[in-house]
């Protein structure tokens, strides 16, 4: 026996809540499947110092301003998750919780959403179940023979379980650069980056990457040259625990090693460096195993989309991945947009 609805949600993060209250506003009959058991998708995953880099005001979700945080101007993780609970409460969002899908099928006119308590049939599906359960390893030479601890971004939690180690942390993105400054000051720090860290002006915050990702996506809509979007600016956002530890000297990137030894890193030159722990900052694909029996991915596990309509799939709609779902539908303020478009196009496609 399976339950029945108009529309699945796949996914009870920032980008299923946009969502649902899309769905929501246009009347349409929706249920939103979410894996982990409390509310605020990955945020509740955050190392402890992750700060936004939006201010509140410019980190909400649509109908509702995030309030800003007593005493900081960029609020931390655990403001995102109360922000994120109380939206779907006072929107009374469908959110089933501890429900992970594992499969969709194509069943006639419906899609079957398989999960592990029990199916659903849907006449249409939005995906929105991030990137963080995806953590990207790179296949970089001794990776196996390395005998220290190797952990990734999302098992990153403080600086106190690396006082006083020798510790490489490796990427030039965000994370990488503030899990290095977390560190720095705290452990003996080796910070490697594949080309010299980017960081962008000091006064550059959430509020004009937004603004880059949108001018892009609008120049592409309109068959103009590419502006370069967020990435012509940099790829470091200059938060302030990055910028402190950036002014303070402490933060210098060496170039990516070539090979991991049993005890550590080497680099072409033949140079090596012990490390007591290597911290992988190298990024995320999307989750999405579950559609694997639509035949739908292409290049980087991605799913080739029109908007956020899957190019092969009319009834299957995707936010919040990263910009081909949506200019900055990987962000807070950003998703609200190409959910609206789901939304719609879902409401239209249902009749
Ligand atoms: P998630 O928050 O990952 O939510 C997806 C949900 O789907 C999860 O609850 C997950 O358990 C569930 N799920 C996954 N698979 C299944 C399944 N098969 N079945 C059922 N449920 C499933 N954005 C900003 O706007 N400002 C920032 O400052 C900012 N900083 C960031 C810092 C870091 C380190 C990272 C990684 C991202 C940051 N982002 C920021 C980007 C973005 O806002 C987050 O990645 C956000 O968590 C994405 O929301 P989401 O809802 O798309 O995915």
């Amino acid at each position: 026996m399976s339950m029945r609805t108009d529309v699945v949600v796949i996914g009870g993060g920032q980008s299923g809540l946009a969502a649902g209250y899309h769905l929501r506003r246009l009347g349409v009959d929706s249920v939103i499947l979410d894996a982990q058991a409390t509310p605020g998708g990955a945020w509740q995953h955050a190392w402890d110092s992750l700060r936004l880099f939006s201010p509140a005001a410019y980190s909400s979700l649509p109908g509702r301003l995030m309030p800003p945080q007593s005493g900081q101007t960029y609020p931390d993780a655990a403001h995102v998750v109360e922000y994120l609970a109380d939206y779907e409460k006072r929107y009374e969002l469908p959110v089933r919780r501890g429900v992970r899908v594992s499969a969709v099928h194509r069943d006639g006119a419906f899609l079957r959403v398989g999960t592990d308590c029990g199916d659903w049939r849907a006449r249409a599906v939005i995906s929105a179940t991030g990137t963080w359960t995806r953590p990207f390893l790179p296949a970089v030479p001794g990776r196996r023979e390395y005998t220290g601890r190797q952990l990734h971004t999302v098992e990153y939690e403080s600086p106190a379980a690396f006082a006083g180690q020798r510790v490489i942390v490796v990427g030039g993105g965000n994370s990488g650069a503030q899990i290095a400054a977390d560190l720095a000051g705290h452990a003996d720090l080796t910070w490697v980056t594949r080309r010299p860290p980017r960081y962008l002006a000091d006064d550059i915050d959430g509020r004009a990457l937004f603004d880059a990702a949108t001018a892009r996506r609008r120049a592409l809509d309109e068959g103009r040259a590419d502006t370069g979007g967020v990435a012509s600016l940099g790829d470091i956002v200059a938060v302030p625990p990055v910028r402190a530890a950036r002014d303070a000297g402490l933060l210098h990137a060496r170039p990516m090693f070539s090979r991991l030894t049993a005890a550590g890193a080497e680099w072409a030159d033949g140079t090596r460096s012990v490390a007591d722990a290597v911290i992988w900052c190298t990024g995320f694909r999307p989750a999405l195993a579950h559609f694997a029996a639509l035949r739908l991915r292409g290049a980087r596990g991605r799913i080739a989309t029109d908007g956020t309509r899957a190019v092969d799939e009319p009834r299957l709609h995707l936010i919040g991945y990263g910009d081909w779902t949506g200019p900055a539908s990987a962000t807070l303020i950003g998703v609200g947009r190409p959910a609206r478009d789901a939304a719609r196009e879902v409401a239209a496609l249902l009749g």
